[in-house]
């Protein structure tokens, strides 16, 4: 497999050859090529060092791809040659299912894969039927790839963790605006409502505006 081509957003050197080559980035695989009379509007950068003879090699991007925008992803797709940022999982669980019938495939009486590849009618998916990690799969986006067993479950892990981080960081945020108001309760002696207060917004609960707006009566501060 030949190795990835380091690119850049920097201009050609004065002197190089103006003539390029267009190579497909390997990591978001974009085939698209927008622009108008005034330029290109897709994402491209070249190759650090020319690669065929004199010439550069182009490569066009997604706007997510992280060749063109330099940032390390959070949760990186771990399919070979990708490393796209994931925004999303969907996870398909993998099964076993017992079959009364023998399958045209696999061992005998048993079909393994995920729901919708197994497709058997809702009378046979039943008891019969054994969760198996080492058929779940994941389908991330936007890159579109598919990873399997220890991989789908890994991805899926860091990408819940980015999320509860993401979540958590929101809830601070949000309690930290309110910081004069439940100060004020707390001084006035409802430092019980407070600690429910943060505790519904960690939680993420619909409580916390009711909540809110009593803090703000009992700690004496305008109603917004
Ligand atoms: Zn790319
Ligand atoms: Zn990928």
């Amino acid at each position: 497999m030949p190795a990835t081509i380091a690119q850049t957003r920097q201009p050609l050197p004065a002197d190089a050859n103006t003539r390029m080559r267009v190579g497909r980035c390997r990591t978001c695989n974009n085939r698209r090529v927008e622009g108008g009379s005034r330029g290109v509007t897709t994402p491209w950068t070249r190759s650090v060092e020319p690669v065929h003879g004199d010439q550069y090699e182009v490569q066009y991007h997604e706007l997510w791809c992280p060749v063109w925008t330099g940032e390390t992803p959070q949760v990186a797709c771990p399919h070979p040659h990708c490393g796209a940022p994931v925004t999303e999982v969907t996870y398909r669980p993998g099964y076993q299912v017992r079959v009364p019938w023998t399958s045209p495939y696999g061992n005998p009486g048993t079909l393994v894969g995920t729901l919708d590849e197994i497709d058997v009618g809702a009378e046979t998916f039943g008891s019969e039927t054994i969760p198996d990690p080492q058929f779940d799969k994941a389908d991330l986006a936007p890159c579109g790839h598919t990873v399997e067993g220890t991989q789908a479950q890994q991805v899926r892990g860091q990408f819940q963790q980015v999320l509860e981080g993401r979540r958590r960081r929101d809830a601070e945020a949000e309690i930290a605006r309110h910081a004069d108001v439940l100060a004020a309760a707390e001084t006035a002696g409802h430092s019980v409502l407070v600690e429910q207060y943060r505790q519904a917004v960690i939680m993420g609960s619909t409580d916390r505006s009711g909540l809110l707006a009593a803090l703000r009566t009992l700690a004496g501060a305008p109603q917004k």
